[in-house]
């Protein structure tokens, strides 16, 4: 049997494809990135390099994919988020995949994730959007405002969020996923987090030192959701320490915050007003609720109480 090799020169009598071949490796090994690494590397020999040409073809073609970079969910990597590296070992060369610089900031904001207890997504309202909503009379004007929101949202440049007001179960969580989804796929992330949870977590996270922390993930969400604000867990604690900080700060830097409650502007700010101590705290509430009124639009979710259809 004649030898690939044979058979190529039988094929190429005029070398043409050798000297495409040549060609091709030169060009390869006097790009910027394979001349950077032979540089680093004054050991590498012509036989290590004619042994690892795919190596080398493999790097140059996945940088040069990080040199124009269309950002991690448009990476075209063969691993998505991983940046090849050369270095020798034993007399050839290997090549090695490590999360590149946006992998790594992915995977910390998803840590700083995952630190709050309280972020909730129940399955059905992980799965809403706005294209299979059930739609009634009494729920339009939320549902348009919903979408409005997610279409036009800018967090950074806008920061007017919305207050969904109604009874239990008439589908203010729902439309917050819906919302939530949307906002994906325009990259946009939210933080939907169940109130009365984060507040009692916030309370815990005195004590074990994860305070500060857990605030400062909340405090910068692009998209924060407070669902169910004003249910029993308010005190004047979380009121001054937890939630004033967080609006404060998301107001300056014009970060919109979404509120569902059972509870309007009016009754909210009695419940914000109650302080544990003894006494009614009315100016304090007072300062919160106008910035809350300030920066959100407020929203009647009507219809019936769905969970018990
Ligand atoms: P709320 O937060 O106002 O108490 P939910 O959002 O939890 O109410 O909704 C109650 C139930 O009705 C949930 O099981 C939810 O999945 C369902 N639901 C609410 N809105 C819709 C909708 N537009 N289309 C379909 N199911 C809905
Ligand atoms: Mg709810």
């Amino acid at each position: 049997m004649e030898s690939i090799e044979q058979a190529l020169k039988a094929f190429d009598q005029d070398g043409r494809l050798q000297k495409r071949i040549e060609r091709q490796r030169q060009e390869l090994l006097d790009s910027a990135i394979v001349q950077a690494f032979l540089q680093d590397h004054p050991d590498v020999t012509r036989s290590m390099i004619d042994r690892a040409l795919s190596k080398l073809y493999e790097f140059k073609k996945e940088r040069g994919n990080c040199q124009t970079c269309p950002g991690l969910d448009h990476c075209p990597n063969m691993i998505k988020g991983f940046q090849p590296a050369l270095y020798t070992e034993r007399g050839s060369i290997e090549i090695s995949y490590s999360r590149c610089q946006l992998k790594r900031e992915q995977e910390a904001e998803q840590a700083k994730l995952q630190l709050i207890q309280s972020l909730y997504i129940p399955k059905d309202i992980l799965k809403a959007t706005f294209d299979d909503m059930e739609q009634n009379e009494e729920r339009a004007d939320a549902l348009s405002e919903g979408l409005e929101f997610a279409l036009s949202a800018n967090p950074g440049e806008k920061g007017k969020g919305l207050y969904l007001y109604g009874k239990f179960g008439v589908g203010k969580t729902y439309l917050l996923g819906a919302i939530a989804n949307e906002l994906k796929t325009k990259n946009i992330q939210s933080y939907l987090i169940y109130t009365p949870d984060f507040f009692r977590e916030m309370k815990q996270a005195i004590g074990d030192g994860s305070f500060q922390e857990k605030l400062e993930a909340v405090r910068k969400a692009p998209v924060l959701m407070l669902d169910d604000i004003g249910a029993e867990t308010t005190t004047a604690w979380t009121r001054d320490e937890v939630l004033g900080p967080i609006l404060q700060y998301r107001m300056a830097e014009k970060l919109p915050t979404l509120f569902t409650s059972n509870y309007d502007y009016d009754e909210l700010e009695e419940q914000l007003a109650y302080s544990e101590k003894g006494g009614i705290e009315r100016l304090k509430a007072k300062r919160i609720m106008e910035r809350i009124k300030h920066f959100t639009t407020f929203v009647e979710v009507g219809g019936q109480n769905r969970r018990s259809m």
